[in-house]
This record gives C-alpha cells, structure tokens and sequence, in this order.
C-alpha cells in the first residue's frame, strides 16, 4: 500500500494530475485484503478521475459492507466482466442498490446480455522472433490494461506480469529497462506519452491471435494453452 501511494504521488507530480481514469483489474481485486482502502487512497489523491473497478463477480456477494461503502464514498464505478460462471447477480445488484453503486450495466438483464461465452487466445511466441512493430500495430492491450507497480509503468499486463508466467512454466521471458518507463526518472506526462507512443522490445514475444474458443475452466493448466511453440521451454 505504501509502494503504491508513493507511486500515486509520483505520477501525480509529473503529470499534474491529469489522469482521467484508474481501473482497478486483476488477476481478481476482489481477492486484494485492503481493496476498500485502494479506492480511498486514489480518491484523495485524485477527486476527479472515474474509479473503475473491473472484475469477474466471482467474490461480489462475499463482500463486507466496508467495501460497499468504500465503494459510494469513492464514486467507484462497478464493471462485472459476466463469464459462464454461476453467480447470484440479483442478490448483489441489491446491495450495490442500497449504497448507490455507479453500475457500467445498471440493471442484472442489461448486464446478462453482455455475457462472454468465447474468448480470442493470443500465441506467446517464446523464441520472441516475432516483429515488435507488427506485434504493436496490432496489439490491442495497451489500451486498456497498461500496469503501474513499484514504480515502473508498463504499456500492457503482460509485461508487468510475465514473471508469474515464468515462475508457472519455467520459462525466462525477462523485461529489459527498455520495456516499461521508470516514473521516478521521467519529468513529465510527455515522456510517458512518448513511451506508450512505439513498439517495446517485449513486443517480441507477442505472436498475435490464433484462435477463439469457447470460454471454460482450464483442465489442462499447461503452457500450450498460451503458446504454440512449446519446443523452446
Ligand atoms: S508486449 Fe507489445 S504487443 Fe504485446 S501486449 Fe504488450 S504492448 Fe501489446
């Protein structure tokens, strides 16, 4: 919490503030201890950027009353990504009722429409042969999971968090100075510009969409459902 407050101060120094939106994704939040306490941190540092909490729902009807609270005193925004999964939507929709929630989709019918039942696969190519330009040109990532931790703001997810890929699969794709910015060297909200502006060396390593599938559990668990060249491993 004190890593991501000191971080919150950073960016908010160098960009004077002029940051319209944080969305708070996962992984899961939910699963995150102090979520309520993230949504007043950024709150007091930020009055006026949207708050979007993104999540999967899965933990919704679990959550205390101090969430939901968190949740009014903060204006955050509620967006359920709806998967097959069985959950109780009329039950939450109550309690997001009751504290005056702001809904992405206000009512649970609105909500059921926008249920995904597929899902692209994107192929990790783990040779990293893969033109960062093209990879980039395509990428769709960047625009909406761009990830800040410890002090190192990264284009997409997928960089910020391909060590807990590697540590899964044993594999050693490794992000270089040159694939996020260090905030505590950057001036100002050109220099991040700028960074989110070209190709990343990483972008190497992304071989593009090769399939939809239906949306399920995973039975497999195994690196062939991220990559199609597992040869390299
Ligand atoms: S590494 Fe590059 S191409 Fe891949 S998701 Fe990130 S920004 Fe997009």
């Amino acid at each position: 919490m004190n890593e991501f407050k000191k971080d919150l101060i950073r960016l908010k120094k160098i960009t004077k503030g002029r940051i319209h939106s944080f969305k708070l994704l996962g992984g899961e939040p939910l699963l995150h201890p102090q979520i309520s306490d993230f949504f007043y941190l950024i709150r007091k540092l930020y009055p006026n950027c949207w708050i979007i909490l993104v999540t999967n729902g899965i933990l919704l009807n679990s959550m205390k009353d101090e969430f939901w609270q968190s949740m009014h005193d903060n204006s955050v925004v509620l967006r359920h990504s709806l998967y097959p999964v069985d959950i109780d939507i009329d039950k939450y929709f109550e309690k997001a009722k009751k504290y005056a929630i702001k809904m992405i989709y206000s009512t649970p019918e609105e909500l059921k429409k926008t249920l995904v039942e597929s899902f692209v696969k994107f192929h990790i190519d783990l040779d990293g042969k893969v033109n960062p330009l093209q990879s980039y040109r395509a990428c769709t990532g960047k625009v909406w999971s761009s990830a800040l931790e410890d002090g190192r703001l990264y284009q997409c997810s997928f960089t910020a968090y391909v060590k807990y890929f590697n540590k899964k699969f044993g594999t050693s794709l490794i992000p270089s100075k040159d694939d996020y910015i260090d905030i505590y060297k950057a001036k100002n909200l050109r220099e991040l510009l700028d960074f989110y502006e070209k190709p990343i060396p990483f972008c190497r390593y992304c071989g593009g969409i090769y399939g939809c599938e239906k949306w399920e559990s995973s039975e497999k668990h195994d690196i062939t459902e991220w990559t199609n060249n597992i040869k390299s491993v």
